[in-house]
């Protein structure tokens, strides 16, 4: 019998009381607490597609004061392999090298399995557990499924990762090692049709989107993601002016914006940093120069973690919400960056590596002033990128 097999199963915790209700992100509806997957039902009856999102009462403590922002996060009693509390790493050289007041990098790589996606894995277990699921799934193409895995590896949760054959062999291999099994379909919609399919037999409990158009991923996972931001209120005295995070469908930017609404809410800011979204191709930038966000945006990048042809109308809302816009990058430019951010130390995953040829970006457009304090949100290491797919 496996040693897992032998383990007693956790307990799970209780949902976070101070939750009162969910509500939507897009036209405000509001619902009892529940998973809400697909999103806000009134908005899909109207054809559009939004996340709902946990509406907290009274988070009055100062997170300043507090070792960890349990508290504030819907699961107080959560899976823990070490997530959060990741360094802020400094880098002048770069920062007087991009006309830039300051240059920092939250190195979100320092999480357990590499990468920002514990944050949410934690949350979205913790959940499963608390509903009594059985089978935990996501669709992934690497992090969130190595992540996913091992969070339920840790409380003894199935788990399945739906991929395509394209996974790189080190995630595969991390991803077998805790436990999980991976299926694979020939695309990422065959990912979100199987993952669909099963969710509405109530075979799995899914952590990620399945839905079209798409929605963000699963709201207490997402919620996780606002510690970044009271990390970073701790962290940094005075805040970065401006954040820049490597985005695909949006949910670490909601996370972020979520996380800054409720500092300010708390009476602990003043107003958001201004986040903006870096991609691999246009697409957000396309709905900002008005294309309708349900359409398709195709593209094709090695920056694997960035990928799909979606926008998610939670992306939309956190830059309105906090003041920023979206930078589409070059991938040559950004492998060039990938090494630059390596000479300095911190070798990131391409995807990650993006953020700064953003800011190149938006230095050079004005869209980050000169005297801004500008902040890259390091998802993830570059360790276990393979060289012959990045070269
Ligand atoms: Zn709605």
């Amino acid at each position: 019998m496996p040693l897992t097999d032998r383990l007693p199963s956790p307990s799970p915790g209780s949902i976070n009381a101070k939750i009162t209700h969910f509500a939507c992100i897009r036209c405000g509806w509001e619902a009892p607490v529940d998973d809400h997957l697909e999103g806000c039902a009134r908005c899909r009856s109207e054809g559009h597609a939004a996340s709902m999102r946990p509406v907290y009462s009274g988070l009055s403590f100062n997170p300043k004061d507090a070792t960890d922002f349990s508290d504030w996060l819907a699961y107080p009693d959560h899976p823990r392999l070490g997530q959060g509390n990741t360094p802020v790493v400094e880098l002048p050289r770069l920062a007087a090298a991009l006309g830039v007041s300051t240059l920092s990098v939250k190195i979100e790589g320092a999480n357990p399995t590499g990468s920002h996606k514990d944050r949410m894995s934690a949350l979205a277990v913790a959940r499963a557990l608390d509903i009594g699921a059985q089978t935990v799934v996501a669709a992934s193409s690497g992090n969130a499924g190595a992540s996913i895995a091992a969070y339920c590896g840790a409380v003894g949760l199935k788990c399945v990762i739906v991929t395509t054959s394209k996974m790189n062999p080190n995630w595969r291999r991390a991803i077998e090692f805790h436990g999980a099994r991976l299926e694979y379909a020939p695309s990422v919609q065959a990912r979100w049709h199987l993952v669909e399919e099963r969710t509405r037999k109530g075979e799995w409990y899914p952590v990620t989107n399945f839905c079209m158009p798409a929605v963000g991923s699963n709201p207490f996972g997402v919620d996780g993601y606002r510690t970044v931001s009271f990390e970073i209120y701790r962290q940094c005295n005075p805040l970065p002016t401006d954040i820049l995070v490597p985005t695909s469908r949006g949910d670490l930017l909601w996370g972020l914006a979520r996380g800054f609404a409720d500092l300010e809410a708390a009476g602990c800011i003043d107003h958001s940093p201004k986040l903006h979204a870096i991609e691999p191709f246009p697409r957000i930038t396309r709905v900002l120069e008005g294309s309708d966000y349900r359409d398709s945006f195709p593209g094709e990048s090695a920056m694997t973690s960035l990928g799909g042809s979606t926008v998610c109308f939670q992306a939309l809302k956190a830059l309105d919400l906090s003041g920023g816009t979206a930078l589409p990058v070059e991938q040559s430019d950004v492998k060039d960056d990938q090494r630059l951010l390596a000479r300095n130390g911190l070798y990131l995953e391409l995807s990650c590596a993006a953020a700064l040829t953003g800011l190149r970006k938006a230095a050079r457009n004005e869209v980050v002033k000169a005297d801004a304090r500008v902040m890259l949100i390091g998802t993830s290491h570059g360790y276990k990128e393979i060289p012959e797919v990045m070269q």
